[in-house]
Formats: C-alpha cells, sequence, structure tokens
C-alpha cells in the first residue's frame, strides 16, 4: 500500500522481483540507503548524472548534427519554462542526482541561460555543474556563467584551420570561438575540454595538431567517434578510436592517466610533459554501457534514459496535467528500472533507436 507519494519515497524492488505489479512504496528515512536505491537501475548502475537540454534551437549547423534539410523544431510553447525545467531538476536532484550538464542545441542561445544556471548551481545536493558550448557566444557569457556558479566548459571544436571550421559548422567563427576557450580557461573554468568529433577525409587530418594544444595549454583535447545521426549511417567518415589512438601514440610518448572525473565515458592519456590531456570516446567501438551513470532531459521534458533510446518518459507534460511531486518520481523511478543495459548501435539498431536530432538530444 502507498503510504507517501509526497515525500521523498522508493520503490520496492522486492515487489518487482516477485512480480508484483502493484506499486509499494515506503516512507524514507532519508538515509544514503535508499538515495542509493531510487537511482540504481535494473542493471545495478547508480545513476547520479543529469544532461539537460534548455533548447534545440542551435547558431551553427554542424554537418554530423544538422542535416542540410534542417530538422523539425520545437514549437515555443513545448518548450518547459525555466521554472518547469527546475522543478524537475529539483526532484531528480532530491533522488540522487549529484552532477549536472547543461547543453542543447546550444544553450547559450537560450534567454536568460544565466539565471538558470544560477539556479541550478544552488540547489542543495547538486556538487558540480558545468556546461556544453560551441563557443561562439562563449566570450561574452565566460564571466557570468563563473558567477553564476558553473564549474567546467566543454566545448566544440572541430578543427583549428579556420576556412575546415567553417565547412563543419556553417560559419566562419573560429576565432571568435577560440577567444571564449582561452577567456574560460583564464577564469578557472576548468578543465576546459574540447570535443572534436572525428570524420575520414574531413578532419581526420589535424588530429595530431589538436592534440598537440594539450602540449602548452591545460586542456582536455577529446576525440569523438562520430555517431549516426537521425538513423543514417556514419558509414565513410567514421574512424574507430584504435586507429585515432594509433596516431596519436605516433606523435609521441603518451601514458594513460586516471581522470579524476571517473564517471565520464572518456580514456585517458596524457603526452610526457604535456600540459594538458587526451581523452578518447568511443560510443560506438567500445561502448561505455556497462559504466552508464547518466540521464538526459530534453527541452520539451522528455526524460531519456539512454543517448539511443526510442523511448522517452514525458515528465513535462505530466507536470502541466498537474502530477504532485509524488508521481514524477514515481515516473522517474519506473524509467530508471527501464534503462536499457546498453544501446542497440552494435545491433544495427540504428532506425529504431534514435528517434531525435543530436541538437534536440543534447549529446
Ligand atoms: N551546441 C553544443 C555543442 O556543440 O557543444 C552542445 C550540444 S551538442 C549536441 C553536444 C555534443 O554532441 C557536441 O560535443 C557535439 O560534438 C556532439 N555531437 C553532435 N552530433 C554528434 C554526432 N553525430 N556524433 C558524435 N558527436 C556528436
Ligand atoms: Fe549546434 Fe552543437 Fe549540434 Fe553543432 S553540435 S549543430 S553546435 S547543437
Amino acid at each position: 500500500m502507498p503510504l507517501s507519494l509526497d515525500g521523498l519515497a522508493y520503490y520496492d524492488e522486492t515487489a518487482r522481483l516477485n512480480h508484483d505489479r502493484r506499486m509499494v512504496w515506503r516512507l524514507p528515512p532519508h538515509s544514503g540507503m535508499e538515495m542509493d536505491n531510487l537511482m540504481t537501475d535494473a542493471h545495478g548502475r547508480r545513476v547520479d548524472y543529469l544532461r539537460i537540454s534548455i533548447t534545440d534551437r542551435c547558431n551553427l549547423r554542424c554537418q554530423y548534427c544538422m542535416p542540410a534539410q534542417g530538422v523539425p523544431k520545437l514549437r515555443h510553447d513545448e518548450m518547459l519554462s525555466y521554472e518547469e525545467l527546475l522543478r524537475i531538476t529539483r526532484l531528480l536532484v532530491s533522488m540522487g542526482i549529484s552532477k549536472i550538464r547543461i547543453t542543447g542545441g546550444e544553450p547559450l542561445v537560450r534567454k536568460d541561460v544565466l539565471y538558470f544556471c544560477g539556479e541550478v548551481a544552488r540547489i542543495a545536493g547538486v556538487k558540480s555543474v558545468s556546461l556544453t558550448t560551441n563557443g561562439v557566444l562563449l566570450d561574452h557569457f565566460a564571466d557570468g556563467l563563473h558567477r553564476a556558479g558553473i564549474q567546467r566548459i566543454n566545448v566544440s571544436l572541430d578543427s583549428l584551420d579556420p576556412r575546415k571550421y567553417a565547412s563543419i559548422t556553417g560559419k566562419d567563427c573560429l576565432n571568435q570561438v577560440w577567444r571564449g576557450v582561452l577567456r574560460a580557461s583564464s577564469l578557472g573554468l576548468s578543465p576546459v575540454k574540447l570535443n572534436s568529433v572525428v570524420m575520414r577525409g574531413v578532419n581526420d587530418d589535424e588530429i595530431e595538431d589538436l592534440a598537440r594544444l594539450t602540449f602548452q595549454h591545460p586542456f582536455h583535447v577529446r576525440f569523438i567517434e562520430l555517431m549516426p545521426m537521425n538513423g543514417s549511417e556514419a558509414g565513410r567518415l567514421f574512424m574507430p578510436s584504435d586507429e585515432i589512438l594509433e596516431r596519436l601514440v605516433a606523435l609521441g610518448r603518451m601514458s594513460p592517466v586516471n581522470s579524476n572525473h571517473s564517471n565520464g565515458p572518456a580514456r585517458h592519456f596524457q603526452f610526457h610533459g604535456a600540459a594538458g590531456k587526451i581523452g578518447i570516446i568511443s560510443p560506438i567501438s567500445h561502448h561505455f554501457c556497462p559504466a552508464c551513470n547518466r540521464l538526459r532531459l530534453t527541452a520539451d521534458g522528455k526524460l531519456r534514459t539512454c543517448l539511443f533510446a526510442a523511448q522517452e518518459t514525458d515528465l513535462g507534460s505530466s507536470l502541466r496535467q498537474g502530477a504532485s511531486d509524488g508521481d514524477i518520481r514515481r515516473k522517474v523511478r519506473e524509467a530508471i528500472l527501464a534503462k536499457p543495459e546498453k544501446h542497440l548501435l552494435a545491433l544495427g539498431g540504428v532506425r529504431k533507436c534514435i528517434s531525435r536530432p543530436m541538437s534536440a538530444i543534447g549529446g
């Protein structure tokens, strides 16, 4: 029998294991143990990291993210207000989320983004708040983000050649992005992580130049395998991370290093004597599903338990229909129990499992 759905309640695993279809909730003694139960999925993974996409709009058109023909956009009334996003975020934090990344689309194009960042950073229980941006507006916003309580920044940077950068992203603004990177770094929003999606024949000739940035700068340069988008295969552009690693090994002496941010999907390396680090992110060739600790919330309030999931839990509509805090927590708990063990890409499930453009999920 449900004792409380509005207090911090938790689902009784015993009932589930006994195939009891009734939801059994218990009042919590507010100990860490119950938080673990709430956010531990059916495969024993503890979920403590939330990525919030605050908009599906973007001021770039990266070829691997937004197809040339464009992508369907959310209507303004479909997007949750900051107060609605904050209500869901606070509930998720009360259940055990402690690390939050704000993303998009391009998060810095949404009005009053600094207000939202500040409110998220203020939530009791949040240990880390970071932001992923394409960097176009970073020079302008870096100080405000720092003041708002953002601790770390990831910047997409696929090329150091202004012309190639423009051809990949659709905008000639590499210098502007670079100014933002330097500003963020000087403010201590560190480590600044530079994310490069490697595409064979497009920017793979810059792997070494991008990696050399770590010789002098304390950046983490992260090479990301191209993921299929909107059901289309990455095909001939795909370069597996083992090949990227071989190229890096040829550049200089490099050792594996542990990262302080151990929950991320990157494998880390460092060139001897370098100021920064190298990260390799292999969602396709060495998927990191067994260690996945993530949830994603889209700008229209859909909770995704896997980047490639076909299923979403519509928290936004529930909230607008007057759901109580307990109702929302129960939906979250159900979603976590159904979090897939691994994504379907390796099984040829691309068409089935991607239901939104990357710009609407947040990467
Ligand atoms: N606009 C911001 C940016 O570009 O950093 C945040 C959103 S973007 C969707 C988040 C991340 O997803 C970026 O690092 C981007 O490189 C990555 N991404 C987008 N599409 C991708 C794809 N097809 N394969 C691999 N990474 C992708
Ligand atoms: Fe925009 Fe980021 Fe997608 Fe590029 S990767 S189009 S910057 S959302």
